[in-house]
Formats: structure tokens, sequence, C-alpha cells
């Protein structure tokens, strides 16, 4: 009975090492993502006061502000599973943004919102603002507010590392391309490659397990996400093609919160200026191989 439990318990430690240890091949990146001990650290604004922003005075009230991000979207909003805590680019620039707004970094509550339910979470206030791959566009400009840009990424494919024949989406005629619902890269292919055959899901993670398990022929959706997932799984999955949008990443906030988007958006500038920015991409999202660019200039539109 005791040596029955005793191999049980080296089988146990066994399993954890190998769990603890990533089960990753030597050399591969790190499977838990952002290094911690290389990100900013924000100097909290305690005398930052905006009365003007019902959204920031409903926060401060409450005593906490509620993030709206993504968790499954490596190096730019993932969740760890055992922990609940959330890293990535996307979760830095809302830790900046936060301390900024004068909110230490434990008042922060992130929470997941898919890419369809954006503009509905903004809109009923069941999130302050939200930071997670979110092109800034026209449409969306007339049920939601930006700051930003703090990103430009461009629309990509991946695809398994065995496919020769998709390479940009003039390919993807008879193949079947995934995608997330309410996605700007989903609405590009519905209309302007008609002949692929196109399946949407809630998220990217489903599209790539597809990917994955032969489901699709390809994922498509920003660059900067696919790389991230490429990055994880470099022996199945590859990146290619050039990138054909533009998408800038902004800041979604209420609409009709000029207060909070315009202190964001000097948020943004003064973090860019004191090197948070580039020390917090080079921590997150440079990992998948980007080096830290330029960031794109703030588009500081006027009240509405
Ligand atoms: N940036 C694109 C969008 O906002 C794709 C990424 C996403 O779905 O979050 O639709």
């Amino acid at each position: 009975m005791l040596r029955t439990r005793n191999i049980a318990a080296v089988l146990a430690c066994l399993l954890i090492a190998a769990l603890a240890a990533g089960c990753g091949r030597e050399g591969s990146p790190p499977v838990k993502g952002p290094k911690a001990e290389a990100l900013p650290d924000y100097t909290v604004d305690t005398g930052f006061e905006l009365p003007e922003s019902k959204t920031w005075k409903k926060a401060k009230r409450r005593g906490h502000l509620v993030v709206g991000a993504k968790e499954d979207q490596p190096y730019l909003g993932e969740k760890d599973p055992a922990t609940g805590v959330y890293s990535g680019f996307d979760i830095e620039i809302a830790r900046m943004m936060a301390a900024s707004l004068g909110f230490e970094p434990d008042t922060i509550r992130f929470r997941t919102i898919a890419s369809a339910n954006r503009e509905t979470a903004l809109q009923n206030g069941q999130i302050d603002y939200y930071v997670g791959t979110y092109t800034i566009n026209d449409m969306r400009k007339k049920l939601v507010g930006f700051a930003g840009p703090y990103y430009m990424a461009g629309q990509g494919l991946l695809v398994r590392t065995d496919e020769n024949d998709i390479h940009g989406p003039q390919d993807l005629a008879g193949k079947t391309v995934c995608s997330a619902a309410g996605s700007t890269p989903y609405q590009r292919i519905a209309a302007d490659y008609p002949e692929a055959d196109l399946v949407a899901y809630d998220t990217y993670s489903i599209c790539v397990d597809n990917l994955l398990t032969f489901q699709v022929d390809a994922v498509t959706t920003d660059d900067a996400i696919l790389l991230g997932f490429a990055a994880k799984a470099p022996d199945e999955m590859k990146v290619v093609g050039k990138p054909f949008s533009e998408e800038p990443y902004g800041i979604g906030v209420p609409r009709s919160d000029n207060a909070l988007r315009f202190a964001l958006n000097d948020a943004l500038e003064e973090n860019e200026k004191n090197g948070n920015w580039k020390k917090a991409f080079e921590a997150t999202l440079g990992l998948s191989g980007v080096p830290a660019p330029t960031p794109p200039p703030i588009d500081r539109y006027p009240a509405n």
C-alpha cells in the first residue's frame, strides 16, 4: 500500500515538474508570456481628478476600475488560468492608463469581452474602458469613443507549417478561413474575398484549435495576434504574406465621455515620451519577434 502511494507521489511530482517546465523544447519562447521583471512600474498620479468624466467619477466612487480585455491572445491579452492574472501589451496599456487616472494597480479588475460584444459592453457601462486589439474606425466611432491609436497592426493569415498554397488573401478561394465574429478582419474577407469559405467563432483561439485539427485552412486577423500564436507553436503554424490592411489599436471608451478620452490621450502621449510604452512593448509583444516600432500619432478628434 505504502509503496503504491510512493509511486503515485513520484509520478505526480514528475507530472508537476513537466508542467512547470512548460514541456517546451529548449530555446522555445516562454509559454507563460511576458517577462514580469522587465515590465515598467507606472507612477500612480494620486492627486488626479477628472470630475467632467462620468466614467471616472463612477469608478472612483466604486473604488476600482473595470477594464475590458481579451484573455486568449498571446503577448497581448492573456489570462493565466491558474491565477486569473492578466498579462500582455494591451494589459500594460490598461495599467499605465489606470495609473495616470489615479488608480492603484490592485484597483483594476479585468473582464474578458469578445470582439463582437465590445460596443455593447461600453454602451451599457459594464466596463470603464477597453484595451484589446480594438481597431479604430468610423463605423465604431458612431457607437464608442477611441483614445489612441497606441499601436498599428495589419491583417494577416496564419496557416499550418505544411501549407504551401496560401500566400495571401488572393489564395483563399475555396479555402476555409476562420476569424472572430464582429471583427474587422472577418468583415474584410466577407466583403473583398467572397470566394473564401468564411467561418466565425467568438475568439481567435477557437480558430487556432480548428486550424490545428484540420477543420479550417487558415486563420485571419491582425498580424500582432497571429504572430503570438505562431511564436507559441512554431513547429505547427506560420504567418504568411504581407499585412493587407491597417488596424490602428485604440482604447475604447463610452462615446459621450470626451473628458475620459482626452485624459487617456494625454496619458498615452506621456508614457510614449517617458519610455514606458517601449519598455512595456519589449517585455510583451516584442517577445513574439516584433521589434518596438515608433507608436502612431494620436488622433485627437474633437468632442462629440
Ligand atoms: N483589430 C481587429 C478588430 O478590432 C481584430 C482583432 C479583434 O477582433 O480584436 O476587429
